[in-house]
């Protein structure tokens, strides 16, 4: 009775002093997951040591009680097919370690840089293409921040910088700020992006103290979310999403497309038109990157391009997100050529369009 009632108050996140507080109560057993969510417990379920189980109490809240494929629960749910490897997925599917001159800092694509400014994120996605990789060898330090700073200021061509980990927003807000006062301080930078689930998975992220943060700055603040599932927008993350807004962010998002979760139509269209709700625009949809233990999440192209197909008859034009894919040495992310992988029937379509 005792542990219920611990689980009880750990729920309601009204309960945490801050939101560094609800961050340390993330759920990381398979037991109290199962409880919260009313499902039976399972006897032969997988939980890696590394990269293992973590969920904060808002996200799980936004669960359906007593269903295992509910579509939040199943980014998150620790699954035995991880352990599979499967010809194709890599541990560095971006070959990111390529590109990184100096520590915490990728220097991919021509005119911005991206900070690996922490290893920590407020959720494990069980897709991430990050999950091999070494944050810990990748965190700059504080002196190490000059030399990130040297590299920028020196490369001119760069006028952006992106704050990405791990999630920047897992930083507090003076670390932030540390990072923020430096990146805007060089002249030619003219915008910082921060790409981030913390919002969504832990809406309180988004204290008072961020909100200044984000109003004080006069160069442009775009603030890139990570959302998959319409249920991931609720009445809270709207709240939200608005005042940073008013604080003067731009606000985009990125998802994944990932089987099972938000492949369909209905899905997708739902998803694409309630972030315009939520004052925010859809960015990229990404294609799933080749990581090693994610491939049953993958789907094959050309059902992703008979959805993305169905998307732009669906929505218009600014609803539709970008279909990309992440290619090791490319110089930005490639659009996927939807002529290339239609299926017959879009190709007889094209066709007869044509031919009128
Ligand atoms: C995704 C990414 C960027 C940003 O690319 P945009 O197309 O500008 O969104 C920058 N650097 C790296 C290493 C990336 O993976
Ligand atoms: S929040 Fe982003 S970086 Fe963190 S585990 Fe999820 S996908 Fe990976």
């Amino acid at each position: 009775m005792i542990s219920t009632k611990k689980i009880y108050h750990a729920d309601s996140s009204d309960d945490f002093q801050d939101w560094q507080a609800e961050l340390s109560a993330a759920v990381s057993d398979l037991d109290t997951l199962f409880t919260l969510l009313d499902l039976p417990k399972q006897a032969h379920s997988h939980t890696p040591k590394q990269f293992g189980l973590r969920v904060p109490h808002a996200f799980i809240k936004k669960m359906k009680k007593g269903d295992i494929h509910d579509p939040l629960l199943r980014q998150v749910l620790p699954d035995g097919r991880e352990r599979m490897t499967v010809d194709g997925y890599s541990t560095d599917p971006l070959d990111e370690n390529n590109h990184n001159p100096i520590k915490g800092l990728l220097h991919k694509y021509q005119s911005r840089v991206l900070l690996t400014v922490t290893g920590a994120c407020a959720v494990h996605c069980r897709y991430c293409f990050r999950q091999h990789f070494d944050y810990h060898a990748n965190q700059p330090s504080t002196h190490e921040m000059d030399e990130v700073m040297d590299y920028i200021t020196k490369h001119t061509e760069v006028n952006e910088v992106i704050l990405s980990g791990g999630d920047p927003l897992s930083l507090n807000n003076k670390r932030l700020k540390l990072w923020l006062d430096k990146i805007t301080a060089i002249g030619h930078i003219r915008t910082v992006r921060l790409h981030t689930r913390l919002p969504v998975v832990l809406p309180n992220r988004v204290d008072h103290e961020l909100i200044a943060l984000i109003r004080h700055y006069q160069k442009n603040i775009v603030i890139v979310l990570h959302i998959n599932h319409p249920n991931e927008i609720d009445d809270q993350l709207i709240a939200k999403t608005k005042q940073l807004k008013d604080a003067g962010a731009t606000l985009l998002n990125q998802s994944v497309l990932l089987a099972s979760i938000n492949d369909d139509i209905q899905t997708l269209s739902k998803l694409n038109q309630d972030l315009f709700g939520a004052g925010i625009l859809p960015y990229y949809l990404h294609i799933l990157d080749k990581v090693q233990g994610a491939a049953h999440f993958d789907i094959d192209i050309h059902d992703a391009v008979g959805l993305y197909w169905q998307l732009l008859e669906a929505l218009p034009g600014y609803l539709v997100p970008k279909l990309v894919q992440e290619r090791p040495n490319h110089p930005f992310k490639t659009p996927i050529d939807i002529y290339q992988y239609s299926n017959k029937k879009m190709k007889l379509m094209i066709k007869n369009a044509c031919n009128l």
